[in-house]
């Protein structure tokens, strides 16, 4: 009878096996040895450690040894023992090695080791084979995992929000365009202008922005809600923490006043930081050591500290007050860039920070209007090396005021007259915010540009995989 394949995770986790006869299957990161003995690390996938298959040249010949390259692809039997040296507790003695496929050294991309984070980026179709990237792809699988944990465990129901959409009123950034019609030689109307009502969906429409607008239609239906999908904007600006199409988790809960907002975007992200400490410490800790020996200490620091809370106003008056020349000056009005939000987060307050109160010409129109007549019920979190992860508020329950907020900025309505029925129709306090998935991911990886954390990144210029 065939013996089953053992993940190498289970040999490692499983003393048991110790003694008895294994089928692993994997990759060769490596092999070296004498004309006696020879070394193969294998990996899996299942964890950042390799196994260590012990070859005695006495029972292979030449023939079958040559083909086993870094790269190449083992299925190998053998009896599984305490190790005899140092860096590994168990080794596997090759009885049977079968070779699935080769990888010519002479082509093979990822045949040397150590190469830069930029040359991976190209080689976006292998990087996941490196240790690097099998342990930030783990570590990712993880938190989106943890999320799930996270409101399931609260009572909140998953909503999936549409992907296409055919309101341009969501605000949050340029839209990617949707269409079925002939680019070359679209159908016009009497005007000239392009006749939508012949596209697909018999009107223009785009890739979602967010899926703010529909998750409130949950939250007021079924209370507590959250989405978990893909959002898309077309952002020219080429930075290290934006992308074209990211993963965002918006939770949208009716009868929430911003401070319970507050409350669960704190308690949302010390959750899933500690579940990452909790189950994948073998690749933060080789995070850790590779890359950033203090990312565990800042992990281990945002779980524990207590968020700051303050005001915009109270941020501004800081900053201004630090003296520092930042690239983009600071006064009271003005977006904040991820210098301003680092500085009062990395050198200020030396913990994550939650702004709230900003001015209302910089937010969306939907957020909950103060009584100041100057500001909004926003709240953005802001993380060391990150800069802004959250973004989030209290929403507007008042019809008249969110109909007078709309009109001020000529918001085009007519095709969310179904939002507006939010507040027509037994309008409740509510409130929610985004989180952009792969921000946490960079956060827990302690990886410096958002490429990096996911598997195939749509960036301007970029789509090739
Ligand atoms: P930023 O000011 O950093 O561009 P934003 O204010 O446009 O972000 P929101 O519209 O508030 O972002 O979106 C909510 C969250 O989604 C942000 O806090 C961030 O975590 C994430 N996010 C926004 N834009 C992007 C992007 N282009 N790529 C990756 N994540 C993003
Ligand atoms: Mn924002």
């Amino acid at each position: 009878m065939a013996l089953n394949r053992t993940k190498i995770i289970d040999i490692f986790a499983n003393g048991e096996l110790i003694g008895t006869k294994v089928s692993v299957k994997g990759w060769v990161r490596s092999r070296r040895g004498n004309k006696f003995i020879q070394f193969i690390a294998l990996n899996d996938g299942s964890t950042i450690h390799n196994l260590q298959i012990v070859v005695n040249l006495e029972q292979f010949d030449d023939e079958t040894l040559r083909p086993i390259t870094t790269g190449a692809s083992l299925h190998v039997e053998g009896t599984l023992v305490a190790s005899q040296g140092k860096g590994q507790s168990v080794e596997v003695q090759a009885e049977s090695i079968e070779v699935y496929g080769t990888a010519d050294p002479e082509t093979y991309p990822l045949q040397k080791k150590g190469h830069t984070l930029e040359f991976l980026r190209e080689k976006a179709h292998l990087r996941m084979r490196t240790n690097t990237f099998g342990a930030v792809f783990r570590i990712r699988h993880h938190l989106a995992f943890a999320v799930h944990k996270f409101f399931n465990d609260r009572g909140f129901f998953y909503l999936n929000t549409p992907l296409i959409t055919s309101s341009d009123a969501e605000g949050a950034g340029e839209m990617f365009q949707v269409t079925t019609l002939n680019v070359k030689m679209p159908p016009r109307d009497e005007r000239g202008s392009i006749d939508y009502s012949k596209d697909f969906f018999g009107k223009r429409t785009s890739l979602t922005v967010s899926g703010q607008l529909e998750g409130e239609l949950g939250a007021t239906s079924l209370g507590l809600i959250y989405t978990f999908g893909p959002t898309f904007r077309a952002e020219k600006s080429n930075t290290p923490r934006h992308l074209a199409e990211f993963w965002m988790i918006e939770p949208e809960m009716a009868f929430y006043e911003i401070e319970d907002n507050m409350d669960l975007a704190e308690e949302f992200i010390k959750y899933c930081v500690s579940y990452a400490l909790e189950h994948c410490r073998d690749d933060i800790e080789f995070l850790n050591k590779m890359y950033d020996n203090t990312l565990i200490e800042r992990l281990e620091h945002v779980v524990k500290e207590q968020f700051v809370r303050l005001t915009y106003t109270e941020g501004i008056d800081i900053l201004v007050n630090s003296g520092k020349k930042f690239e983009f000056p600071v006064k009271w009005g003005v977006d904040l860039q991820s210098e301003h939000e680092r500085y009062l987060v990395e050198q200020h307050f030396k913990r994550p920070v939650i702004l709230t109160d900003y001015p209302k010409e910089i937010k969306a129109f939907y957020m909950k209007q103060n009584d100041d007549g100057k500001t909004v019920r926003a709240m953005d979190v802001l993380f060391p090396q990150i800069g802004e992860i959250i973004g989030g508020s209290q929403r507007e329950e008042s019809y008249n005021k969110l109909m007078a907020r709309i009109e001020e900025l000529h918001i085009p309505m007519k095709d969310m007259w179904w939002y507006l029925e939010t507040r027509k129709f037994g309008t409740v306090p509510h409130s929610g915010f985004g989180l952009g998935f792969e921000r946490l991911v960079l956060f827990v990886t302690g990886m410096a540009n958002i490429r990096d954390v996911i598997a195939f990144p749509r960036t301007p210029g970029n789509a090739e995989y």
